[in-house]
């Protein structure tokens, strides 16, 4: 049976990359099929929309996206794609895996860790900010519900037993944040509660930062509000040695889109040298997403074996490949 998704090739890079990754995807046999879509600067140009009607549509018909990067142009009051896109299908959580990788640049062997961000509210409130008058003075407001805690909390034991992980942290500030770190705290034991097969922690924020700069090994899953998973999961990136193999997912109730966690990198743009990696790993949460755990597992394994044998690595990795030869050589492997 196969599998319709919506496919944005994005700006950038984002051709370059999507193509190296639907080619190993039709090696894999995953049985997609692609409705391709179009947003960012490339739809701008053509329909004079960053995000045509369209390629919502088709979002919300296909309910799985894969994405590659978008550029929003500066100025001109454009809104980030990436938020409205999360604001439009309540993509409440974002799913950031950090695992190292061998052959990259990274102080650490042995991570393999899920950040869990809330994506929907927390101090991301596009409403009540304010600058007074003669500049002194700037106000933001911060929204926790019960209901964006409860979800994502949730999600992240759901996922916890879904993949077999085992323990799941929650990262907060309550000892000072009282009123909304606090609930959220609050509502996370809760849901914790109904999980006992999966351990419970709980850390504050800039102890869980220590934690992870010197024993990463230790952590499984982390679930946090918008701001700190923001923060922790840039954090976690690097620990495992940066964007080019970081994958991400934005997931909500209706629709999920899956990308890459780097932009556009317009300064290799069109000399098809772009690191497929991050892209490709965002196509097997995808497959684990829409029920293809084995061939997401088969994708990743096909990964990591291609660096283990530092097969066309691409410049960002100390190689000197092309993003369609590192894909060729990944697909082999699989
Ligand atoms: P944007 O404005 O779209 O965020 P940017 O250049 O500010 O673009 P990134 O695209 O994340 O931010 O790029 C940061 C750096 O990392 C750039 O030097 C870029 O070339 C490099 N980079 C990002 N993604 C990749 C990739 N997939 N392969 C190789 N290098 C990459």
């Amino acid at each position: 049976m196969t599998q319709k998704i919506t496919v944005i090739r994005g700006d950038g890079i984002g051709p370059e990359i999507m193509d190296a990754t639907l080619y190993v995807l039709d090696q894999l046999g995953a049985g997609l099929e692609y409705e391709f879509a179009e947003a960012g600067v490339a739809a701008l140009e053509k329909h004079g929309d960053l995000m045509p009607k369209e390629t919502l549509d088709s979002i919300a018909r296909n309910t799985v996206a894969l994405k590659s990067p978008l550029s929003t142009p500066i100025g001109g009051g454009f809104t980030s794609i990436n938020v409205s896109l999360r604001r439009h299908f309540d993509l409440y959580a974002n799913v950031r895996p950090a695992i190292s990788f061998p052959n990259t640049k990274s102080r650490y062997e042995n991570i393999n860790l899920i950040t869990v961000r809330e994506n929907t509210e927390g101090a991301y409130l596009a409403e009540g900010q304010e600058v007074s008058a003669d500049g002194e003075t700037a106000i933001s407001g911060t929204r926790i519900t019960r209901k964006g805690s409860e979800r994502i909390v949730r999600y992240a034991f759901e996922l916890a037993r879904s993949t077999g992980r085992k323990k799941v942290t929650a990262v907060h500030k309550a000892n000072i944040i009282k009123s909304t770190s606090g609930l959220f705290l609050a509502v996370a034991r809760e849901v914790a509660a109904k999980y006992p097969d999966i351990e419970f922690q709980e850390m504050i924020v800039d102890n869980a930062c220590m934690q992870l700069v010197m024993r990463p090994e230790q952590f499984d899953i982390l679930v946090t509000t918008n701001l700190f998973g923001d923060i922790i999961s840039d954090l976690c990136a690097g620990l495992v040695g940066g964007l080019g193999l970081a994958p991400g997912a934005n997931i909500g109730e209706h629709a999920a889109i899956f990308e890459a966690v780097h932009g556009t990198a317009p300064d290799i743009a069109g000399k098809g040298i772009a690191n497929p990696c991050a892209l490709l790993l965002a196509a097997a949460q995808m497959l684990d997403h829409i029920g293809q755990p084995q061939n997401a597992e088969r994708l990743r394994k096909a990964i990591v074996a291609t660096l283990e044998a530092k097969d066309s690595l691409t410049g960002d990795l100390g190689g000197s490949g092309t993003t369609m030869g590192f894909a060729q050589a990944i697909a082999t492997r699989l």
